[in-house]
């Protein structure tokens, strides 16, 4: 059943058994967004190395990453490129802060590179260690900025249930995850979340078209109730992609930025997964043709090689900032980091090289989008969606009837289980077995993907009639 290659041990950690490091790893590290106890229990699943598109774990076996690591690996894994200027930028200048009225090339250059590829209202930008702490500078920087304007009662950010924004205080209040809210007294006040674009949820018996105009007219009802001059920004992601790579009907975007023109609201465009090339332009907001006052950006603006992330700031509010604001009391140790601002400028220069967002937009996108169409002819697929390299299958009882499988059936776990004992990565939302494969992927490696992943319906499908679920 496996796709197995046997490997050499791995070079750089010490060598240990399988058991060995899964048994450390359960005495001592506590995985993010995961059930500790449980773990311990089954054990890690210890990834060793990887080249490409592909990973492999510590018993030798060859995967298929789908997922680019967490939605970052754009350029794929084993770029020389991107190893040698963090080698360089370590033996010449490890690191030095941006706080004493300093700075550093790398971060200079890095700044000055993203103006360029960043759409024309971006001249600045802020840097951060991650998306969370991107996303934390937006809720200071927004409200900052409505304060020196002279409106501070603009308080109010509105986001949406099901998007992801990352993990921090702030990251999981703009966040519209019930299971994050649940836990330490969350979302902080004067966030408000409207329903998602899921059209599939939310738009059963409305065209998309139709539905895309419903979902944005949500914002306007909630601008309207809470009091439009108590608004201070909308955010969102322009596909969401922790929530189930759910892609937004056409309709949805500009009507959103309409309606935040319309009452003078700022308009943030979460650019973590989306951004460097992921939906077959530079930035999500391109492609779904708005015009956000900022831009959080982390992930692929180094392919996940080293953390970084940060914010674009867009002419509007930085003219303000810079020429009426003082100073902004805000700021982390690695704001600027100079290895990591190097390795994002060999990523970005990579990026441009080989040209990866033409790749993604004129070739093995609109390929990978006729790959996932043709799925729909499998008897669990309800719908599939793909924006760029970005693509989600929706498992559904009866696609007919347009009715789902009951939650507690874990089906898309059932899936993603086939697709991990049939080298293949692909995560599970719910019933949403999703993907975002490194933007190198070639069209024979979709084919290869598509291969596992009918192998992985048909074994879910032969799961669910043997207990009864259809
Ligand atoms: C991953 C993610 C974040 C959080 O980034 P971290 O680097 O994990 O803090 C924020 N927004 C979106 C859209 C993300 O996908």
């Amino acid at each position: 059943m496996h796709n197995n290659i046997v490997l050499q041990a791995p070079a750089v950690a010490s060598q240990r058994s399988t058991r060995e490091w899964q048994q450390a790893d359960a005495e001592h590290f506590l995985h993010p967004f995961t059930d500790f106890a449980g773990l311990a229990k089954k054990g890690s699943r210890i990834i060793t190395k990887a080249d490409n598109i592909y990973l492999w774990d510590s018993d030798g076996h060859k995967i298929l990453d789908a997922m680019s690591g967490l939605w970052c690996v754009n350029v794929g894994y084993g770029q020389a490129s991107l190893v040698d200027a963090a080698t360089r930028q370590m033996k010449e200048l490890p690191f030095y802060n941006a706080f004493f009225q300093t700075s550093t090339p790398p971060a200079i250059e890095l700044a000055e590179l993203l103006s360029k590829v960043t759409p024309p209202q971006f001249k600045h930008v802020f840097f951060t260690g991650s998306g969370s702490e991107g996303n934390d500078t937006v809720v200071r920087m927004v409200r900052r900025y409505w304060d020196i304007l002279g409106q501070p009662e603009r308080q109010v950010i509105i986001s949406r249930h099901n998007g992801y924004h990352g993990s921090t205080m702030a990251g999981a209040s703009l966040g519209g995850m019930s299971g994050m809210h649940a836990q330490g007294g969350l979302p902080i006040p004067n966030i408000t979340h409207i329903d998602q674009p899921y059209w599939w949820e939310n738009g059963a018996g409305m065209s998309r078209d139709e539905f895309g105009k419903v979902a944005a007219s949500w914002l306007e009802e909630r601008i309207l109730s809470i009091g439009p001059e108590k608004v201070a920004a909308f955010i969102g992601e322009p596909v969401q992609g922790a929530g189930g790579v759910i892609v937004p009907p056409a309709t949805y975007w500009p009507e959103i930025q309409r309606i935040c023109d319309k009452y003078g609201i700022l308009l943030v465009s979460d650019e973590v997964i989306c951004g460097f090339g992921r939906t077959g332009q530079w930035f999500g907001c391109e492609t779904m043709g708005t015009k956000p006052d900022l831009m959080t950006f982390a992930k692929g603006v180094t392919s996940g090689y080293i953390p970084l992330g940060g914010v674009m700031v867009g002419e509007r509010m930085a003219k303000v900032l810079i020429e009426q604001g003082g100073e902004f009391n805000h700021g982390f140790t690695y704001s600027g980091h100079p290895v990591a601002c190097a390795v994002a400028l060999a990523n970005i220069r990579l990026i441009q090289q080989q040209k990866l967002v033409e790749h993604v937009h004129d070739d093995v996108g609109p390929y990978l989008a006729q790959q996932f169409a043709s799925l729909n002819d499998h008897p669990l697929v309800g719908e599939t969606q793909t924006c760029g390299l970005m693509g989600a299958v929706l498992l559904v009882k009866d696609k007919a009837k347009h009715q789902a499988f009951p939650s507690d059936l874990e089906v898309g776990m059932v899936c993603r289980g086939h697709c991990f004992g049939n080298g293949l990565i692909m995560r599970a939302v719910g019933d949403r077995m999703i993907i975002a494969p490194p933007l190198v992927i070639t069209r024979a490696q979709i084919d290869e993907m598509m291969v596992l992943i009918r192998r992985c319906l048909d074994l879910t499908l032969a799961d669910a009639q043997k207990n009864g679920w259809l």
